[in-house]
């Protein structure tokens, strides 16, 4: 593990200007801290943000929220507001990593971290993620966790974040801000798919610290579930996980939120099968039909295909329980 200086910011301007001269801000740290002992990070300084007014989680005119960038994950699934309105969210917050974890991760760092596959701290395989340009070695080697939507020839790694699909689903708008001034990116335009550069990651310029999460109002939201499918119960990634949200009058659908998770370099939003779900019958044939629209453009490997059915399937679940039972928080 390098050698890294810390300082704590005193305020949020402090740590901007922290940030713009190179630090990288430190959240819960329960990611970045691991791959700066993996050697993967190596960061000169870090800029603690843990003590900035960025804890609360604050209801917006017209019934939205507003949840500040170092809200810890465990806080924002128990809060009053985010179950009742958005039980999505608090659903895959609850199915990510362990107590332990969630009473540390933050807010920002969770749409911040990095994926899981094995190769990114492995430093005797090639990972263009870890190294530009030195190969994938998950292509030809184990790839069973990896994405079958929105890969390049250069990555084929599946996000990790079980929070950042149930908010695509819920169209969240994240705030940045710099010594520039603020920004406001929708959630779908934060993550970049690998392409070319699959070390590039998001559409974060580098001076810039998430500092809020905003999520507009929807009433769909209120019948909304998360669906994890994972090797075991609990402390594990997905292999793959539906986000939805469903609204039905008269047998018809006429509102619909979908994302996904697992499946994809991106959270990934499934406007394939909206656009079939919505208004059409709510039935299973409705529902398996969107499903496969989605999946259309996957491209499998020999140990992921498995993944393409898995999540048809999840769908259609989910679609048909909220259908029928309703969400739960
Ligand atoms: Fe690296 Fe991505 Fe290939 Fe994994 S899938 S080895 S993270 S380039």
């Amino acid at each position: 593990m390098k050698a890294f200086g810390y300082v704590s910011a005193p305020d949020l301007a402090g740590a901007l200007e922290a940030v713009a001269a190179g630090a990288r801000p430190l959240g819960g740290g329960t990611n970045l801290v691991d791959l700066m002992r993996a050697d993967v990070e190596r960061p000169d300084t870090l800029v603690d943000i843990t003590s900035l007014p960025l804890t609360g989680v604050e209801e917006l005119a017209g019934g939205g929220l507003r949840i500040g960038a170092t809200v810890r994950n465990s806080h924002l699934a128990a809060d009053r507001l985010v179950r009742s309105r958005y039980p999505v969210l608090a659903q895959a917050l609850l199915a990510g990593a362990s107590g332990q974890l969630r009473n540390m991760a933050t807010v920002g760092g969770n749409l911040l971290q990095r994926t899981r596959c094995p190769y990114l701290r492995d430093h005797a395989a090639a990972c263009n993620k870890r190294e530009p340009g030195s190969g994938c070695a998950a292509i030809e080697g184990v790839h069973r966790g990896t994405a079958v939507l929105g890969t390049s020839e250069h990555c084929i790694a599946a996000h990790p974040s079980d929070m950042a699909v149930a908010l695509l689903a819920l169209d969240a708008v994240v705030e940045v801000q710099s010594l520039r001034g603020t920004r406001r990116i929708p959630l779908g335009e934060l993550h970049r798919a690998p392409g070319e550069a699959p070390h590039v990651e998001t559409t974060l310029a580098t001076d810039e610290l998430i500092t809020a999460v905003e999520l507009p109002p929807a009433a769909v939201a209120r019948n909304s579930w998360y669906r994890k499918v994972r090797d075991r119960a609990s402390f594990a990634f997905a292999l793959v996980s539906v986000a939805a949200a469903l609204a039905v009058r008269d047998g018809e659908v006429v509102d619909v939120r979908l994302a996904l998770g697992g499946v994809a370099t991106t959270p990934w939003r499934a406007r394939e099968a909206e656009r079939v779900l919505l208004g059409a019958p709510a039935t299973e044939e409705t529902f398996r039909r969107a499903a496969a629209a989605e999946l259309t453009s996957a491209v499998a490997r020999p140990d992921n295909a498995f993944k393409i059915e898995m999540v048809q399937r999840t769908i259609a679940a989910t679609l048909r329980r909220l259908a029928t039972e309703g969400g739960a928080a």
